[in-house]
């Protein structure tokens, strides 16, 4: 009868995918297949308590199951006649071959006769390295179980341990994708969707549009108060708000939309169907529904709210174009102090003042007025400096110094971005050459824009500079943002690809902020994540944000990804991020970005402290 359980049981573990339909199951496979009188699956209650409760059964028990209210696993007088407690004490099996006349059993004896069930068995159940419970068959006849016997029955219990730790290893992933998937388009505080959510969202809405003929709206929300809000009341009540004025949003001119947090004080709708008319009526609506004071936990506030209003196809045919232009108008509304706005064509964000900074870079480039500073990333567990980022600057002549966020979308718009970067590889590969000659083997990470992925010559201008100086790919890396990777994801895998295979590790920067899915994430040969700074900032503040981090290290580690974390501002951030087994960190507390004699030096001294 075991072996027939055994051969039955096998079968049922492919089959169930369920935890508890596979006890189940498993329980009446005994039962049926092998013939037992009864079988039931316990598991213990991990808390104080020690209780034991039944998870299934089969067989006619008469109500034997439901009496066993207060079994309990501890030490005690309850608990030391029980084979299941014993078993799940001990992780071994506890056999009573003949139950008339086991003394240990008194408390049951009678009950268990009374069924007519003469000898009892119980089987640990292993996950993880820690026994969780027991099966326990019963039979009508006496001085069953023999060592054959236990022995088939030892490797039932053994195959259906495999069998839970299987299903819960499946659902942790599961779950751990669902954060992961989550943390990547929601902002997590405000719990709203985020920037690159929307963008997609928008693209979509932009695509039925255009085959519907119809016109569509994006509505901008700035709240120019919120950052005076969020100082007065404090983060909670400052979240509270946004998710107040976020839903009052969504269901302004019944209708139910969907309100992305695009930036700090920004957010941002679709209005499918919308024209000129429906656009302002829903802004009115929703300014007139303010008018309610919004009441938090102590205090009324007064929010200021600027719409700004773009449309498709009058504005643009993009969701990054009409985006941007609905917030241009946003703006320009608070600064007039209007409640709302349309996008008036060309204002000073698409100005002139912006292409005169695009010719003073390409000036600058060509008189060499660019440089790098570098970036340590320290390793937290050999606790020194293995690698570095270059970050890029720009010296005015008046030696006033441009920060990359200034310039480089600049670069980005106008197409000025290829040569940025060949220079940047080109000021990395050069400083490997000097480096290699004193002896010092730090790797530096290039800072890769969309466009660079789609750039056909980037490659062999990289792999000519590395002739060149005579400079190991090894020493070069690549940071790449998601959202860079998922605008053409099967051009930027070929170039990832081909990258990798030269020796080029390339790490995937800002990670969280982006939409990739992470089924893409899988099939590349990444090395390591870089958790966006915003994620390191909310830890303190969000258990939420915690979570995320913690579990977006360990789904990077079970894909065998390393983790860094950017941003880290000071020792608590580090510590957790620590106990987190975060791989590696960056940030200003670490330090700061430094010129290339510095960071030789910080990295030294972290070799010989
Ligand atoms: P990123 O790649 O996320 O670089 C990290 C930025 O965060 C750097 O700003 C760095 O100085 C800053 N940072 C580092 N630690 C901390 C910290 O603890 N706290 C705070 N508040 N900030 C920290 P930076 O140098 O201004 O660069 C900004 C962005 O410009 C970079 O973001 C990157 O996207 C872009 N960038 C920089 N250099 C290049 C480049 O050579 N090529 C391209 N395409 N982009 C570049
Ligand atoms: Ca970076
Ligand atoms: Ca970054």
């Amino acid at each position: 009868r075991a072996l027939n359980a055994l051969s039955a049981g096998n079968r049922t573990i492919v089959h169930e995918v369920e935890e508890n339909a596979l006890l189940d199951a498993m329980c009446r496979v005994v039962v049926e297949k092998g013939g037992y009188a009864c079988a039931a699956v316990s598991y213990a209650i991990a808390d104080k308590d020690k209780g034991v409760v039944v998870k299934a059964s089969a067989g006619n028990d008469h109500g034997y199951f439901a009496s066993l209210t207060n079994v309990t696993w501890a030490d005690d007088d309850a608990g030391q006649g029980s084979t299941i407690s014993a078993v799940i004490r001990t992780s071994q099996r506890c056999v009573v071959r003949d139950i008339e006349s086991e003394p240990r059993l008194q408390l049951w004896r009678e009950a268990l006769l009374r069924r007519g069930w003469r000898s009892k068995a119980s089987f640990p159940l292993i996950v993880e390295r820690q026994c969780i419970g027991a099966l326990t068959l019963f039979t009508s006849n006496a001085n069953a179980f023999d060592e054959a016997e236990l022995a088939l029955l030892d490797e039932l219990a053994d195959d259906l341990s495999f069998g839970i730790s299987v299903i819960r290893d499946r659902e942790r992933k599961n779950e751990i994708e669902r954060i992961a998937e989550h943390a990547a388009t929601h902002d997590l505080v405000a719990d709203l969707p985020n920037l690159g959510w929307f963008l997609r969202h928008l693209g979509e809405q932009i695509q039925k549009a255009r085959s519907a003929g119809e016109p569509l709206a994006v509505l901008f929300v700035h709240l120019p108060r919120l950052h005076e809000l969020f100082e007065a009341l404090g983060y909670e009540a400052g979240n509270q708000t946004i998710r107040v004025l976020a839903e009052r949003l969504s269901l302004a001119h019944q209708m139910l939309h969907t309100v992305a947090r695009v930036g700090f004080d920004d957010f941002a709708v679709a209005l499918p169907h919308s024209d000129f008319d429906t656009a302002s009526t829903v802004a009115k609506e929703f300014v007139g529904s303010l008018q309610i004071p919004l009441v938090t936990a102590s205090s009324k506030i007064d929010m200021q709210v600027a719409f700004g209003i773009s449309f498709f196809p009058g504005h643009g045919d993009s969701p990054d174009v009409l985006l941007r232009r609905a917030g241009i108008a946003a703006r320009d509304a608070a600064r007039k102090g209007l409640s709302f706005a349309t996008y008036q064509g060309a204002s000073d964000r698409e100005s002139p003042a912006r292409l005169e900074m695009a010719a003073d870079l390409r000036e600058a480039m060509e008189q060499r007025r660019l440089f790098l500073e570098y970036q340590p990333k320290l390793d937290l567990a050999t606790k020194r400096v293995e690698a570095v980022e270059a970050l890029l600057r720009w010296r005015r002549s008046d030696g006033t110094i441009v920060p990359p966020v200034q310039f480089v979308p600049i670069a980005e718009h106008t197409g000025l971005i290829r040569q940025l970067t060949e220079q940047v590889l080109e000021m990395a590969i050069r400083q490997q050459r000097q480096w290699l000659e004193a002896g010092n083997r730090l790797p530096i990470a290039v800072n890769l824009s969309a466009r660079n992925l789609y750039d056909p010559r980037l490659l062999g201008r990289f792999e000519g500079l590395l002739t060149t100086w005579g400079v190991p790919a090894e020493l070069i890396e690549f940071e790449v943002t998601e959202s860079a990777l998922m605008e053409e994801p099967a051009v930027a895998k070929a170039l990832i690809a081909s990258l990798r295979a030269k020796g080029c590790r390339i790490y995937i920067d800002d990670f969280g902020t982006g939409y990739s899915s992470l089924n893409y994430l899988v099939g590349l040969p990444f090395h390591a994540l870089k958790i966006d700074r915003s994620f390191v900032i909310q830890m303190k503040h969000s258990p939420q944000a915690r979570a995320v981090v913690e579990s977006v290290i360990s789904m990077a580690h079970a894909l065998e990804l390393r983790v860094i974390a950017e941003g880290v501002e000071d020792q608590q951030e580090l510590d957790e991020l620590r106990q987190m087994n975060c791989d590696e960190a960056q940030g200003y507390f670490i330090a700061r970005p430094m010129d290339a004699a510095a960071v030789v030096a910080f990295a030294h001294k972290g070799r010989t402290a």
